[in-house]
């Protein structure tokens, strides 16, 4: 029989927010582990570009911020979380830049974009690899700390149990005053299901939301998928490539087969897919050389600087399966991206369960049922903070 491993707060998942619940729980004098289903590498946040939103323009503030995302939610966001989300965006930004994060700067201040939904400019970026920044910087802290890394180590159950729960982590059993779920999000199962494509990472598969379903904790908006407006539709190896957002924050827009604008490129999500599923439906879209619906994203509008700096990752995939997006538009079609709802959670990331925490995208509320890109890393960072020190403190109690 394994041995028994005791420990203050046991995460699951090794994203952004479980890394940040770690890295937080450990500060916070606990004795943690991470267990996780791959690599310690292997999430979705790696894969995260486009960039973080925080509110440092000039003509912004948390509270504007906070407007947008209750209007990006069609007002169903819990505004307690919001408030909470868009009032520790600055103090998450400094946090990470303490952990070694580099966000790119231009005049003295932070280089910031439009995105999608937001009625000010303020996402913040690391090229085009802001997760992959993001997550090294927290991987690299968490690593150098006393912690310990349970890797290819999957949740597969979960109890309460005398002093707080037991879990089966692949070979290991874990004893944990306190667990944080950060398991992420669903969509590369339910693509899969469906015969569609998915930007997710393959360990995006939901088993962990239905364990504490299970469990009896609450959730909602679990019904609410979101498209990502501009997954790559060809060259074939960039099927289910997010093309990142902030090419429409740069200039590039949609167009149909006759080249002319059929939406407001930069609306909120839900709408620009929608308006994309629409204008196919109406016989107006361009077919891939394999068949696929698509209509084509006119990158070509972006100025040679603003694609240097902002999305050269982006720019090297296409030059190198042969199209460069500079000089032609590009074919884009809506994929599956995000899981809005989830977990029931409160502004310390307690579920409804006690001594169970929740973070990143396995946890609803935050974006109600249609997400503002560049929230779901801050999410991760601002929730993921607190539900790591909540979770040491419950595990002194
Ligand atoms: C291609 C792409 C681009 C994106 N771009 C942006 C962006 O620019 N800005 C933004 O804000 N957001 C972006 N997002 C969304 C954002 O990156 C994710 O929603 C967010 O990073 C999720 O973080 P997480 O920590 O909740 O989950 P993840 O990063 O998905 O991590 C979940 C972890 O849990 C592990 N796990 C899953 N099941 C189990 C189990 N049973 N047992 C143990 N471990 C398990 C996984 O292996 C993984 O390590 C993007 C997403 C994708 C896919």
């Amino acid at each position: 029989m394994a041995e028994r491993l005791p420990v203050d707060v046991l995460v699951i998942g090794s994203g952004a927010s479980g890394l940040a619940a770690a890295v937080s729980a450990e500060r916070a004098g606990a004795r943690v582990a991470v267990a996780t289903k791959g690599s310690l590498q292997s999430c979705n946040s790696a894969k995260a570009q486009g960039g973080i939103q925080a509110s440092f323009g000039e003509d912004d503030s948390p509270e504007i911020h906070a407007e947008d995302v209750w209007t990006s939610s069609h007002e169903t966001a819990d505004m307690r979380l919001v408030e909470v989300l868009t009032g520790d965006a600055q103090s998450a930004i400094h946090w990470l830049e303490e952990l070694g994060v580099q966000f790119t700067r231009e005049n003295g201040g932070y280089r910031i974009a439009k995105c999608g939904g937001a009625s000010r400019r303020r996402l913040l970026q690391v090229g085009d690899r802001t997760g992959h920044a993001i997550t090294t910087g927290l991987r690299e802290t968490w690593e150098a700390g006393a912690g310990t890394t349970l890797a290819k180590s999957q949740l597969t159950s979960l109890e309460p149990a005398a002093n707080g729960w037991h879990a089966r982590c692949g070979e290991h059993e874990v004893d944990a005053a306190a667990v944080v779920l950060a398991a992420g999000g669903r969509c590369y199962q339910e693509a899969a299901d469906r015969g569609e494509l998915s930007t997710n990472h393959p360990g995006a598969t939901g088993e962990v939301t239905q364990l504490a379903l299970g469990l009896g904790a609450e959730a909602r908006d679990l019904d609410a998928l979101q498209y990502h407006p501009n997954g790559g539709a060809w060259p074939a190896n960039m099927q289910g490539y997010s093309i990142p957002e902030t090419t429409r924050a740069y200039g590039a827009v949609l167009l149909n087969k006759d080249r002319e604008e059929f939406t407001d490129s930069l609306g909120p999500r839900d709408a620009v897919s929608q308006a994309i599923f629409d204008e196919v439906e109406k016989g107006n879209g361009v077919e891939t050389q394999d068949g696929r619906p698509a209509v084509l994203l006119d990158t070509t509008r972006i100025s040679e600087a603003d694609a240097e700096v902002s999305l050269p990752y982006m720019l090297r995939r296409y030059r190198a399966a042969g199209i460069d997006p500079l000089q032609e538009p590009i074919l884009t079609y809506p994929v599956l991206h995000y899981q809005n709802g989830g977990l029931v959670i409160d502004t310390e990331g307690a579920t409804t369960l006690e001594g169970l925490f929740a973070c990143g995208e396995i946890a609803g509320g935050t974006h109600g049922r249609n997400r503002m890109m560049g929230n779901s890393l801050l999410e991760c960072c601002v929730f993921g903070r607190r539900a790591g020190k909540a979770a040491a403190e419950r595990s002194k109690s």
